[in-house]
This record gives structure tokens, sequence and C-alpha cells, in this order.
């Protein structure tokens, strides 16, 4: 299988890298050309729970290419996806299909742009990805893959894919209730990620009346702007991991966290600000995700739009 990842930073190069490891034949796409030449030049040094790994693989800008290829699995920030799906058009053939595992709202409706619903597959995974270095992505613990087709019909593709990643180590499934999944990673991410940015705290400082105040009243507007766009989310069990990332995951700092601490824009259009656009599509308000919006946008330094 040919496969092109956009957006090779830690999630991109990690599984890139594993896929190259299990034999299929993959490119990195990324618009970081110095860490891409170090890539081509020394490999990827990729260390997982299965050990340390020297990995070839090659690595282009999206313009350097000619050829479609099988697969594209978009791997950028949320921010990003559309500039780079529209970039790599010219590798969407005929059969094509795209993959996204990004966080957030949004992503797949984006490449359907480029590529049909009928051939994006749409997922979640907690597998954890961090670069250590310009070609070193290190990753460690359990995580799964679950991803279904965007249209919601099977099919030996959507089938290969889910194969294709499960032969290169990861624990992928195929899952056709996966529109809960992504909404619930959502109500998640959009509860303590935005909340530990401003506050600059990880996550266990969050794990008071206060946080959970919060997180609580951004969890029950995304499970009505969810509801609202015909996915039932089960409330309980979003507050159930919420409170379980309180009590363990204590100092972790989430990615919006280190984003605002680098200096770096962040996912919040796509998690808290897809949240607030669909509440409003339904005529409903989100003011706490509006106003998390608002203040990561501050500190980001964006003008609110
Ligand atoms: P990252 O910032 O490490 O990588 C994103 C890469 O995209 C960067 O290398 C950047 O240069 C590249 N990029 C930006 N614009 C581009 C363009 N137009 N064309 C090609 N490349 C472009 O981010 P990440 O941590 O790998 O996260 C990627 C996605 O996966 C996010 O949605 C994130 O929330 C999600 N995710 C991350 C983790 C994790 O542990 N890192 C876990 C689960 C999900």
């Amino acid at each position: 299988m040919t496969i092109a990842v956009l957006g090779a930073g830690a999630m991109g190069s990690y599984f890139g890298g594993r896929l190259a490891l299990a034999g299929a034949s993959v490119v990195l796409i990324d618009v970081d050309d110095v860490r891409m030449a170090t890539i081509a030049r020394d490999g990827l040094r990729l260390s997982d729970d299965s050990g340390e790994h020297r990995v070839a693989l090659r690595t282009a800008r999206a313009a350097e290419l000619r050829e479609p290829v099988e697969l594209v699995i978009v791997f950028t920030k949320g921010l990003h996806t559309a500039a780079a799906i529209q970039s790599a058009r010219h590798l969407v053939g005929a059969t094509t299909w795209a993959l996204t595992l990004q966080n957030g709202l949004g992503n797949p409706e984006a490449i359907a742009s480029v590529v049909p619903p009928a051939r994006i597959a749409m997922g979640v995974t907690d597998l954890p990805a961090d670069l250590e270095g310009p070609a070193h992505v290190r990753s460690h613990g359990a995580g799964t893959v679950r991803l279904w087709s965007m249209d919601g019909a099977d099919s030996p593709a959507l089938r290969a894919i889910a194969a294709r990643l499960a032969g290169a180590g990861l624990d992928c499934r195929a899952s056709p209730g996966i529109a809960t999944d992504i909404w619930e990673k959502a109500a998640f991410n959009a509860a303590l990620n935005a909340l530990a940015a401003i506050t600059r705290l990880p996550v266990g400082g969050l794990d008071n009346p206060h946080g959970r105040a919060i997180a609580t009243a951004v969890v029950d507007e995304t499970v009505a702007a969810a509801a609202a766009s015909g996915v039932a989310l089960e409330r309980a069990r979003v507050l159930d991991k919420i409170a379980f990332a309180l009590g363990h995951h204590r100092s972790h700092q989430p990615s919006m966290l280190q984003d605002v601490l680098a200096g770096r824009p962040t996912e919040i259009d796509t998690i808290n600000g897809a949240i607030l656009r669909a509440a409003e599509r339904a005529g409903l308000d989100a003011p706490v995700n509006r106003t998390l919006l608002h203040i990561v946008r501050l500190i980001e330094g964006r003008p609110a739009t």
C-alpha cells in the first residue's frame, strides 16, 4: 500500500514509521523542511514499548510528488487540515482513501473538500506520541485506534485500512459508532485542554470544585450540541473519563497548554470553537465554550471573530 502521511509531526511520524516498519511504502509530507531533511538523511528514530527502531523514510513537500497514493493519512493540527489537504489534492486519485485520527471536530468535513466522504475514514486514537528531537519520535503505553467511514458504509477498503494499521502493531479496529467516539473525545478535550491552557496548570491542578464546575458545564453544552447534531453522548461516561484523568494524569500537560507555553497556535477552533458552532447551528448557546474560545484566542494574540 502506498501511503502519504500529511503532517508528519509527533503522530504522523509515529504512524508513518510503524507502517513503514511493517512494509508499507510511506512518504512523510510536511512543511517543516529542516525536520524532513533530517529524517530523509538520518532515518526516523522510533522509540516505543516494542523497543528502539531506525526507519528509513521518504520525505517531501506535497508539491514535489506526482503520483496519486492509495491512502493519505492527515495528521496536521486541526487548524491546518484544510490547507494541507488542498496542497495534496493531486495525490488523490479515483480510488484514494483519506484517514483522519486528528482531535476535534470538522476535520473529515475539511478533507471532504478534496476526497469524497465515501472514501474518508475517520476516527480517534488515544495512543500518545511526542517528538523528542527533529528525527526522533517516542510513544509509550497502551492505546487504541478506532475508525469508520465518514458516510457510514462498511467496505473492504475500509477494513483493509484498519487491517493495515493493526498489522503495523497499532491496536486498530473498524468501529461503526465512531461519531460518538469523536464527539466524546472532543468533549473531554474541550473540558480540560482550554482550562489547562488558560490557567497554565497541569491536569491535576484542575482537580478542585472550580475546575470541575467549568469542565462539567463544558460537557453539558457539548452533550446538547452533539444531540442537536444527531449524536447521542453519554454525559456520565464523559464525566467519568474526566474524573479519571483528574485523578490519574495529574502531571500531564494537555497539548493546548504545551502549545500556549511554546507560543504556537492551538486547536481551540476545532475543539471548543467547533462545539460552539454546532450549538449555534441548532439555535442553542454554549456560553462556557465561547468564553474559553475567546480567552484562548486572546492568549494566542489572535483577533476574535
Ligand atoms: P504536531 O504539531 O506534532 O504535528 C503536526 C505537523 O503538521 C507539524 O509537523 C506541522 O509542521 C505539520 N503541518 C502543518 N501544516 C501543514 C501543511 N499545510 N502541510 C503538511 N504538514 C503541515 O501535532 P501532533 O501532536 O502530531 O498532533 C496531530 C493531530 O493528532 C492533532 O489533531 C492532535 O490533537 C492529534 N493527537 C495527538 C496526539 C499526541 O499524543 N501527540 C494523540 C492523539 C491525537
